[in-house]
């Protein structure tokens, strides 16, 4: 191991409360993960040091407030390997993100009868704005389908892309089941026939090194709250060559370059799509967390997780009963199951009682649960400030579940 797990502890406050009076065992970690105090307290920072609305002011603060936020829009930026930082766009998270291209990439490029490809283990935040504009501009959803392990069907995807196809919009790691899907080749086969791609990387920036320019992806989007950062915080990254071509998303102050009765003219990149005050102080503490998982190595933090979520799976595997909900061969720290017949909310509510922190129910991925023929399931969900001695406990937990039930 390539770092010590008591010492990143150390630096997530909320790790060390009790729960029912029990140690608390936090394993949500797709739905949000826990905030370590750098960035805490770059949140206390801001509103007691430099607090001053950006770019409109020439006072002192203004000017530093201002710079921050910039040099935060780099952090990112270099985080992903964006070639440039006007193709960093703060929004207020994944949903965000992708409701500002399903808008403006479609007013500029969709038309009638035009297609949209989405997969069939979308979160519903990557499903539902692809069908308003289909429904907006009558154009027609297909789906990539996947196989019993939870895997996209490839051949199906090559046979889905055609003439037809506006932009393909894909998750990178399934928040339901775990899947880590081949992005890479997806965009490949997309860009053979000139198709735009956009990834759901909610679920994989906090994971693995994301480069968009090696995976060479159009848009990628991804949520501050889920890396350690704070609420009402995400990106769009998005190429030039396309952000420049969309017209903007929502109308305000800071995406005009001028406002007459009779025209109104919009500013450049990445301004034109950040209309209105942003959340400039979330923006400045996401980079703290970006600069925290830096410090830590993504490499790092990959390897640790691999090894958690390995030792995870078979001790619950040892279970008798306990079925995994996909089992793909390449898979994050989500680990998805149910127990026996026990209804998952039922599970949920004794695994609580015990201190420990699990997700339980469709996790916004209905056609997930639907392919599967069940209601929900239970989620395990894990990052780098887990140990095994957690993993144990939820072990403990599901015993507790069978004994009661049965
Ligand atoms: N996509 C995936 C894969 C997710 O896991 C989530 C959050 N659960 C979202 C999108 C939406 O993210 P947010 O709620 O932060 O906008």
């Amino acid at each position: 191991m390539k770092f010590d797990v008591e010492k990143i502890r150390n630096d997530f406050p909320v790790l060390h409360r009790k729960v029912y009076d029990k140690p608390f065992v936090y394993l949500d970690n797709a739905a949000t993960t826990q905030k370590p105090v750098q960035v805490i307290e770059e949140i206390e920072r801001v509103y007691k040091t430099i607090n001053s609305n950006i770019h409109r002011g020439v006072h002192h603060l203004s000017d530093l407030c201002t710079g921050e936020y910039e040099n935060a829009r780099e952090k990112v930026a270099s985080f992903i390997n964006a070639n440039h930082s006007h193709e960093v766009i703060f929004t207020s998270g994944t949903t965000g993100s992708v409701n500002l291209v399903a808008f403006s990439f479609g007013e500029s490029f969709v038309g009638e009868g035009d297609e949209i490809i989405v997969s069939a283990m979308e979160h519903h935040s990557n499903i539902v704005p692809w069908q308003m504009l289909c429904e907006r501009k009558n154009a027609v959803l297909k789906v990539i389908p996947i196989n019993g392990d939870g895997e996209l069907i490839m051949e199906e995807y090559e046979k889905l892309i055609g003439p037809k196809t506006r932009l393909v919009a894909v998750v990178h790691v399934s928040n339901a089941i775990g899947t880590r899907n081949p992005v890479e080749r997806i965009i490949e086969i997309a860009h053979k026939q000139d198709v735009p791609v956009l990834v759901d990387g909610a679920q994989s920036v906090q994971h693995e090194k994301i480069d968009v320019q090696k995976i060479d992806a159009d848009f990628f989007a991804f949520s501050g709250h889920k890396i350690y950062g704070p609420t009402g915080t995400g990106v769009l990254y998005g190429k030039e060559k396309w952000l420049d071509r969309m017209v903007p998303w929502q109308g305000g102050g800071e995406m005009i370059s001028n406002v007459t009765f009779q025209k109104t003219t919009y500013n450049k990149l990445p301004f034109k799509f950040e209309a209105g005050t942003p959340n400039y102080t979330g923006a400045i503490a996401m980079a703290a967390a970006l600069d925290y998982v830096g410090k830590t190595g993504l490499e790092n933090i990959a390897g640790y997780e691999k090894e958690l979520t390995e030792y995870a799976v078979s001790k619950l595997m040892q279970i008798d009963g306990l079925r995994l909900i996909g089992t793909p061969r390449k898979r994050t720290s989500v680990i998805s199951f149910m127990i026996e017949n026990i209804h998952p909310y039922d599970a949920g509510m004794v695994i609580d009682k015990m201190g420990v922190a699990v997700r339980t129910g469709s996790h916004c991925a209905e056609p997930v649960m639907d392919f599967f023929g069940v209601r929900g399931t239970i989620r395990a969900s894990l990052v780098f400030y887990n140990t095994k001695r957690e993993i144990d406990t939820l072990y403990d937990a599901v015993i507790k579940v069978k004994e009661m039930f049965n």
